[in-house]
């Protein structure tokens, strides 16, 4: 595995490699990584294909600057990991390789409606950010195809809209991966290690409300069951942020089950101060 930390150095490895015929698959990641992100990774690698992974965190998309500055870092562990994982290159910037102007400078996408709600909404400026350093990112990377996990729904459905208007919806193939989860059920995520083990236990609870949520749409209306999880979630300590049912093709949200549609189901919630989300589709 080669650790590149130079857009420049990368660059010109990628250009070779694209030249003897390689197809390039990516990872784009903030590191702390676990078996979700190694699920990706694995799908990547594959005899023809070299696979890169992107460590960096990206301070344009913290809100909030706590979470920010508390964010896990583990670069020797995420190496070993990647390496195990045989990928091909490590990409590993610091903030003045992806934004050597400032952060202002980095052009920014408007993402409309899928900007409004659910973490759009709550977290103002977060999928402006998303925007700038996945954008950066692909123009550095040039992937044939983008690996990302469902366990970020919302982020999936931003990219997809990010890679039409950069033009890019033939060249990049965008791949959602399942959500890797905990024996319980909690989805692993890099912040989870924030969490005492009692605080983790009662996380799982998250998934219990989706599997419900899910179990209950032919018997209940969502309005009844969105209330029972509501109040799950308090007695076990959560302060959930939003417990909600959308249609999966464009994420508008919905008021009652709608059978015909493709559905999911999306929480944020957190514990501790950690925040944590999760979503579940209803019907394949
Ligand atoms: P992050 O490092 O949190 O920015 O995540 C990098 C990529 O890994 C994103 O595409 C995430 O959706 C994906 N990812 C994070 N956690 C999981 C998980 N538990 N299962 C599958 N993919 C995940």
């Amino acid at each position: 595995m080669i650790v590149f930390k130079k857009e420049q150095d990368l660059r010109t490895y990628l250009s070779q490699q694209r030249a003897l015929g390689k197809r390039i698959g990516f990872v784009p990641t903030m590191g702390a990584l676990h078996a979700g992100h190694r699920s990706l990774i694995d799908r990547s690698v594959q005899p023809e294909t070299v696979t890169v992974c992107s460590i960096f965190v990206n301070p344009t998309q913290f809100n909030d600057k706590s979470d920010y500055d508390k964010y896990p870092a583990t670069p020797d562990a995420d190496l070993k990991l990647l390496l195990e994982a045989r990928c091909d290159v490590a990409f590993m910037p610091d903030a003045a390789e992806m934004y050597p102007q400032g952060f202002a400078e980095v052009r920014t996408y408007d993402f409309g409606y899928l900007d409004s709600i659910l973490e759009g909404a709550h977290r103002p400026g977060h999928f402006r950010g998303v925007g700038q350093i996945v954008s950066r990112l692909l123009e550095m990377v040039q992937p044939d195809i983008l690996f990302m996990g469902q366990k970020d729904y919302q982020q999936c459905m931003v990219v997809k809209k990010l890679l039409g208007m950069m033009g890019r919806e033939q060249q990049i193939q965008l791949v959602i991966c399942d959500t890797v989860r905990e024996e319980d059920g909690l989805a692993m995520s890099s912040r989870n290690v924030r969490l005492t083990e009692p605080q983790r236990a009662l996380a799982a609870s998250i998934y219990q409300c989706l599997v419900s949520i899910q179990g209950k749409q032919n018997s209940d209306h969502f309005s009844l069951v969105r209330k029972e999880c509501l109040d799950l979630l308090k007695k076990k300590g959560l302060d959930a942020e939003y417990v909600s049912l959308a249609d999966a093709t464009d994420l508008t949200l919905l008021e009652d089950y709608e059978p015909s549609k493709k559905m999911v189901a999306l929480i944020a919630a957190s514990i501790g101060g950690v925040r944590l989300i999760d979503n579940l589709f209803l019907n394949p």
